[in-house]
């Protein structure tokens, strides 16, 4: 999603919602540094690729969801991150 789009998305919405999907958003960083529901973590490199437990927040009766694999690296000083899925194929470790 660009950014654009998301800042589009989000001027529409009430106070009320934007003040609920802050307090999501801050519940779900604050998880992810945490490292709460990584299931298991493999190094390739300079990436780090992490099987991760995913809780959407939408208080849904599937959380959580997943694990779902993500990539993590490092690019200009900042942390990026990549969704690969349910799987991780041997040909991501070789990135
Ligand atoms: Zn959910």
């Amino acid at each position: 999603m660009a950014p654009g789009d998301l800042s589009h998305m989000l001027a529409r919405k009430s106070l009320s919602d934007l003040y609920r999907i802050r307090e999501t958003v801050d519940r779900l960083i604050t998880d992810r540094e945490s490292g709460e529901g990584v299931v298991e973590e493999r190094r390739s490199g300079s990436r780090t690729y992490r099987l991760e437990l995913v809780y959407c927040g939408k208080g849904c009766r599937g959380c959580p969801h997943g694990p779902y694999w993500y990539c993590y690296w490092k690019e200009g000083g900042r942390t990026r991150s990549r969704y690969i899925g349910k799987i991780l194929p041997k040909e991501a470790m070789q990135i």
